[in-house]
């Protein structure tokens, strides 16, 4: 007698409670949600959100985990986009204690774990730096304590790509993060900063940005590229023209460029 095949079991929508709804920049807000019964995600894995009107209309958005595995507390990160129909709601409207609902974790493919190991090269744009930011989370999480030797196994470097200085996402903490880290190196570009006095690169991420600052293709770096669909498009064919094995650049599209 055979064993019947398998049939993927659909993924539960669980009641998430909020318990902490913080400002990242003007437009962006870090939800912590308690999710009772939750098993765990690796990084790089999304969940979907659905919110239910009163009368009974349904919609659903997916949305990056930026917490590290190790953490206690599921974080998201939003991007309020001003005409947009869940973005504003979740990013204003919801405070301490209000639920939502929500299922998860999805994707086994733009996933990393140190395991996995280096060099490690993502590069976001605007709100994309999410799910790279659980990655590097993830990363500092697991080599705390380990010798220089084990963290220069797993360099990382990321390249962000944000419109402005204030709209860098989780800046003081990619600072502190690389200020206790020799092995990993944070470049940003700013595309709309003006009449300021900052001095690095100024612009949209390039062929001679890349070929800078994201290893050598010899060095077989594991790549995410993760931002707006435009970006994300532009920033692998350049990594794949420039001789980067396509298997190697994983990427994630969030939507349409704001
Ligand atoms: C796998 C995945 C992970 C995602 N993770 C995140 C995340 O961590 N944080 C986050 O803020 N968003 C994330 N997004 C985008 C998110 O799912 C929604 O698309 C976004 O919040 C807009 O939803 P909305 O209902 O506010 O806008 P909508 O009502 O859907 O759209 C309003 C307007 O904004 C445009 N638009 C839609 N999406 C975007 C976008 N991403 N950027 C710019 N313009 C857009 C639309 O074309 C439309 O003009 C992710 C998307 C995917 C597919």
């Amino acid at each position: 007698m055979t064993a019947a095949p398998a049939v993927p079991r659909p993924i539960a929508w669980r009641f998430a409670t909020v318990l902490e709804n913080r400002a990242e920049t003007r437009r962006t807000r870090t939800l912590i949600l308690d999710v009772p019964g939750w098993p765990g995600h690796q990084a790089g894995q999304h969940v979907d959100v659905r919110l239910t009107a009163e009368d009974g209309y349904r919609t659903e958005r997916s949305y990056s985990i930026a917490s590290a595995p190790e953490s206690a507390g599921l974080a998201l990160t939003i991007e309020r986009l001003d005409d947009g129909e869940v973005s504003p709601y979740l990013v204003d409207e919801l405070r301490m204690g209000d639920t939502l609902e929500l299922r998860g974790p999805i994707g086994g493919y733009f996933v990393w774990s140190v395991r996995d190991g280096g060099p490690l090269f993502l590069a976001a744009g605007g709100s994309g730096i999410v799910p790279l930011m659980a990655m590097l989370r993830h990363r500092a999480a697991a080599l705390a304590g380990a010798s220089a030797a084990e963290r220069r196994a797993v360099p990382a470097r990321l390249l962000y790509s944000s419109r402005t200085w204030d709209e860098i996402i989780y800046r003081d903490e990619l600072a502190a993060l690389v200020a206790e880290d020799p092995t990993l190196e944070v470049h940003h570009t700013l595309t709309r900063e003006v009449g300021s006095t900052w001095s690095g690169l100024r612009r949209r991420i390039d062929r001679s940005m890349l070929d800078e600052i994201a290893w050598s293709p010899r060095e077989r770096p594991h790549v995410y590229v993760c931002g707006p669909t435009p970006m994300v498009e532009a920033v692998a064919s350049t990594l794949v023209a420039a001789g980067h094995d396509a298997a190697r650049v994983k990427t994630e599209r969030f939507g349409p460029s704001g």
